[in-house]
C-alpha cells in the first residue's frame, strides 16, 4: 500500500515477427516517436519485424502501447511489463538491422514459418520435469551464469551465433528426447528451435513469452528457475522465482556465491563480471593480471586515484606484481 508511489515507471520488452517495409524509414520516424513520448530504450528494426526495451512512465509507457496496437502490424505484439522506479535506459536508440536476432545462419529461418512448439509457462515447468527432456539455454554464457533452469544445459559458447555448431557437436546429447528451449523473452527461440526443427530434430518446444513472463505467471511463479535473470538494460538483472532463491553466480575471483555485476575497468576489455564489492577493490576490477595493470584501468586512474605504492600494495596481497618494463 506505501509503495504506490515507487512503481510509477514501466519497463516494456516485446518483439513481433511482422514484415516491416522500410526499415531505415520505420526507425528514423519511430524514434522521433518514441522521443516525442519520453521514452528511453533500445529498439531494433529489421524486414523480419521489431524487438525492443523502453522505460517511461506509466503514461508515457501506456501511450505507446496503445499508438503500437493502432498499427494493424502490431496489434497482436505482447509487451511484458515490469514495474519499476525510474527509467532503465539514460538514452533511447532505435536502429535499423539486417535481422533482429543474429544466428548467423547461411539459410535465415523464418519463425513464421518454422519454429518449435510454443509451452505456457505450467506446460514448460511439467515437461521439464519429464526425464528424457533436455533442457537448452539460447543465451549467451554471461546470462546462463547469473541465473537458470535447474538442470538447463548451457551450450559452451560466447554468442548465439556460435550455438548452431555446438549443437552438431553435441548431436549425441540431444537425439531421441525432448528438447526444450528458452531465452529472456522469447524472440531468440522462435529461430534457434525453428532451426533445431530444420536440424531433425522432432519433438522441439520454446518457452512461451520467455525467462520473463514464467517468472510472473500466477501459477508456476518461476518455480525451477535458480538465481536471476540477466536483462539488457540498467537493472542488469530482475528475480524470477517468486518461491524460493538459490544464488548460482560466482564470484570471478574467488568463486563465492555472488550475484553482483560490473564491468572490467580495462576500457579495452570491458567485460562483465561478478564480482564482490570486497574483491573489486583487491582486484582493482581487472578482470586479468593484464588488465589490473592496463595503463587506461578506470579503477586506479579515474576512480580512486592510486598511487603506484598502492598499486604494488594492491598487487602484493593477491600475489601478484607488476612486470617492470622500464
Ligand atoms: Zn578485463
Amino acid at each position: 500500500m506505501s509503495e504506490t508511489n515507487e512503481t510509477s515507471y514501466q519497463v516494456l520488452l516485446y518483439y513481433q515477427y511482422v514484415t516491416i517495409e522500410d526499415p531505415e524509414a520505420f526507425s528514423a520516424e519511430h524514434l522521433a516517436f518514441c522521443k516525442e513520448l519520453g521514452l528511453k530504450g533500445r529498439i531494433l528494426v529489421a524486414t523480419e519485424g521489431i524487438n525492443g526495451t523502453v522505460s517511461g512512465s506509466i503514461e508515457q509507457t501506456e501511450a505507446y502501447m496503445e499508438a503500437m496496437h493502432a498499427d494493424e502490424r502490431f496489434k497482436d505484439t505482447v509487451f511484458k511489463i515490469d514495474e519499476a522506479d525510474k527509467h532503465a535506459f539514460k538514452k533511447m536508440h532505435v536502429r535499423p538491422r539486417s535481422e533482429l536476432v543474429n544466428l548467423s545462419l547461411e539459410d535465415d529461418i523464418n519463425p513464421k514459418e518454422q519454429t518449435g512448439n510454443y509451452l505456457a509457462p505450467k506446460e514448460f515447468f511439467e515437461q521439464m520435469q519429464d526425464e528424457n527432456t533436455v533442457i537448452i539455454d539460447a543465451r549467451n554464457d554471461y546470462e546462463y551464469e547469473i541465473g537458470h533452469f535447474r538442470g538447463a544445459i548451457k551450450p559452451d559458447i560466447r554468442t548465439f551465433r556460435e550455438l548452431p555448431e555446438w549443437v552438431r557437436n553435441n548431436k549425441e546429447m540431444l537425439e531421441g528426447k525432448k528438447l526444450l528451449t528458452y531465452c529472456t523473452g522469447g524472440i531468440r527461440c522462435e529461430k534457434f528451435s525453428g532451426w533445431l526443427k530444420r536440424e531433425g530434430f522432432e519433438d522441439v518446444s520454446q518457452l512461451h513469452g520467455g525467462i520473463v513472463s514464467y517468472g510472473k505467471d500466477p501459477e508456476v511463479q518461476g518455480e525451477l528457475w535458480d538465481g536471476q535473470c540477466y536483462v539488457f538494460d540498467e537493472r542488469l538483472t530482475v528475480p524470477i522465482n517468486q518461491k524460493e532463491h538459490v544464488v548460482v553466480g560466482r564470484d570471478h575471483f574467488d568463486g563465492e556465491p555472488c550475484e553482483r555485476y560490473v564491468n572490467c575497468a580495462n576500457p579495452e576489455c570491458n567485460k562483465q563480471i561478478i564480482a564482490s564489492e570486497e574483491n573489486e577493490h583487491n582486484y582493482m576490477r581487472g578482470c586479468t593480471p593484464e588488465c589490473r595493470v592496463h595503463p587506461r584501468n578506470l579503477y586506479i586512474n579515474k576512480e580512486h586515484n592510486l598511487s603506484e605504492a598502492e598499486i604494488d600494495a594492491r598487487l602484493a596481497a593477491i600475489g601478484e606484481k607488476r612486470e617492470v618494463n622500464a
